[in-house]
């Protein structure tokens, strides 16, 4: 399978057009950002490195949770083919542990405990700084239709669910993550995007070491090793 036309460049990926109508190749780069941009920089390896940890977790959230994904077949370090999908504009937030600007919004420390999970909806849209959204704007908006969101919300609470247990038992606390889900050609709403340290908030259980993008974002030194100790721990789970 090979690249054809650049469809599409994010911040951390870039998108290809194949000779399948079906198919795309995304390909992920060493950029990193954060504050909707403002600041920017590279981690080295971070492309490789979430490339290969998002490849393992869709297959195994498809194969043990029935999550539908994007996924189709990894092709080198950095590039991966998926399914062609329409993007739902929305960043679905899922919460085990206050953290980032959730810490803020209700005036409690990082790392407080939560009675459940909390799942949040974010309006894509680097212009709007991503404003939160409920389940009525969403309907309102068009973004999805009802039968959609509650797909994207059960999705969302079980790769929680599966997440929580896969990370616990290679040592990692999963804080929070982000997800963004697609439309097929046919339809069917499938998990997209990526679940990496660029896009989860992980702290070691025993010692609370951040070992994700806040790292970058808050200049706490050695980003690149917790990336590659994120790699090591995933690759060395059962
Ligand atoms: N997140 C993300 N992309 C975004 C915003 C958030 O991947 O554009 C992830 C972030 O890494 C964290 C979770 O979603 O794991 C919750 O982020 P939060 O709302 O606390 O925002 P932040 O503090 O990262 O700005």
């Amino acid at each position: 399978m090979e690249k054809l036309e650049q469809l599409y460049e994010g911040k951390a990926k870039k998108v290809y057009a194949t000779d399948d109508p079906c198919i795309c190749i995304v390909s992920y780069k060493d950029d990193a950002t954060a504050f909707n941009g403002e600041k920017r920089g590279t981690i080295r390896g971070k492309g490789v490195i979430n490339n290969r940890i998002t490849n393992y977790l869709m297959k195994r959230l498809s194969a043990e949770a029935g999550i539908p994904t994007h996924y189709i077949e990894e092709l080198s370090d950095t590039d991966t083919a998926v399914k062609r999908v329409t993007i739902i504009p929305l960043e679905v937030i899922v919460r085990n542990v206050i953290a980032g600007s959730l810490s803020k919004r209700v005036g409690k420390p990082e790392g407080t405990e939560l009675r459940c999970p909390i799942l949040e909806f974010s309006y894509k849209d680097d212009e709007l700084g991503d404003p939160m959204v409920n389940d009525y704007h969403v309907l309102a908006m068009g973004w999805a239709t009802e039968e959609e969101l509650d797909a994207i919300k059960d999705y969302a609470l079980r790769i929680n669910d599966y997440l929580l247990k896969f990370f616990s038992s290679i040592g990692i606390d999963l804080i929070d993550f982000k997800l963004e889900f697609g439309k097929t050609a046919d339809g069917e709403i499938v998990l997209a995007d990526e679940i990496s340290p660029d896009t989860c908030r992980f702290w070691d259980s025993k010692t609370k070491k951040k070992l994700d993008k806040d790292r970058f974002r808050r200049d706490l030194g050695d980003t690149e090793g917790a990336y590659k100790e994120m790699l090591e721990r995933v690759f060395g789970a059962k």
